[in-house]
């Protein structure tokens, strides 16, 4: 079996000045998780790999750059899951963990499998998993990005304010699956708003047999989808990726939800779909071995 590998770098209405940046940013991720998969390492090592390159990409809402809550905070979710084992790790609501995907994977490995806030940050330190001052996490773009909303009724436009969140999935050379998924949350978020992307279920999903999934979206109607395990099934099910996809995504137009997600199934094939304006993707062809990348103007 040839390993493959997609990610994403959200779903939304990605500004035309911004579209080069997450192209690029993605194809770079890419091609750090094909490095691993083609050196015979592990569909979890090449998941973490391309998150940690997105999330070190001021470009992406995940650790440097995310998106600030209301406070003016980031606050970090991610997630990794093994398709072998089933076995998953997850930090929630976290503060100054510039690789939160780095810190799921120490819970992967532990006998929990969900870490949050104070304890997650404990966690970091006892792990030896890098930690900054919270505020090291605020770009720039983001301060300013934030200054401009403040006061503003966010409300009426939070279905369409989800951000890049990032994520990816992959398949190695003995045919496990894996997917992970890293986010700062949608701009201007409530102190203690957690979305879709740290919930095993939700946000990814991974197991052999079936596929592995990460989404990006509007987390409150992500979540009651189950939307990462439903598109899983319908792989499980018989459908190639892209059809598990295509059929997941009017699930979520059903509930009048917006997002995107990248599908690999338990053959290779790869599905990517979305409904906002732009995803932000790459992935191998698995027939032609192409690399295909967006978004495009
Ligand atoms: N799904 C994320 C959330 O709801 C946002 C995103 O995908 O950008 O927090």
């Amino acid at each position: 079996l040839k390993p493959g590998m997609a990610v994403h770098g959200g779903a939304w209405a990605i500004p035309d000045d911004l579209l080069e940046a997450h192209r690029d940013g993605c194809a770079e991720a890419l091609a750090r998780g094909l490095a691993i998969l083609e050196a015979g390492g592990s569909s979890l090592d090449a998941v973490e790999a391309a998150v940690v390159v997105m999330e070190d990409d001021e470009t992406f809402d995940a650790g440097f750059g995310s998106f600030l809550n209301v406070e003016g905070e980031v606050t970090l979710d991610a997630a990794v899951m093994d398709g072998e084992t089933l076995s998953t790790g997850a930090v929630v609501d976290l503060r100054g963990v510039p690789n939160a995907v780095q810190l799921a994977r120490h819970v992967l490995a532990s006998q929990h499998a969900v870490l949050v806030g104070e304890g997650a940050h404990r966690f970091a330190l006892e792990n030896d998993v890098i930690v900054c001052d919270p505020e090291a996490l605020v770009s720039p773009r983001e301060r300013q990005r934030w200054e401009a909303m403040k006061g503003l009724d966010t409300t009426a436009w939070a279905a369409e304010l989800f951000g890049d969140t990032v994520g990816a999935v992959a398949i190695d050379r003995e045919g496990n699956l894996a997917a992970a998924t890293s986010t700062g949350g949608s701009p201007m978020k409530p102190l203690g708003r957690v979305g879709d992307s740290p919930f095993v279920g939700a946000g990814l999903y991974a197991c052999n047999g079936t596929a592995a999934v990460s989404t990006t979206g509007h987390g409150e109607l992500i979540i009651p989808l189950v939307w990462s395990k439903t598109a899983a099934d319908l792989a499980g099910s018989g459908l190639p990726a892209q059809q598990a996809a295509e059929d997941a995504l009017r699930r979520l137009e059903r509930i009048g939800g917006r997002g995107g997600m990248i599908v690999i199934d338990a053959e290779g094939r790869i599905g990517v779909i979305w409904n906002t304006p732009h995803m932000a993707f790459a992935y191998r062809d698995p027939v032609t071995g192409e690399v295909i990348a967006g978004p495009h103007a």
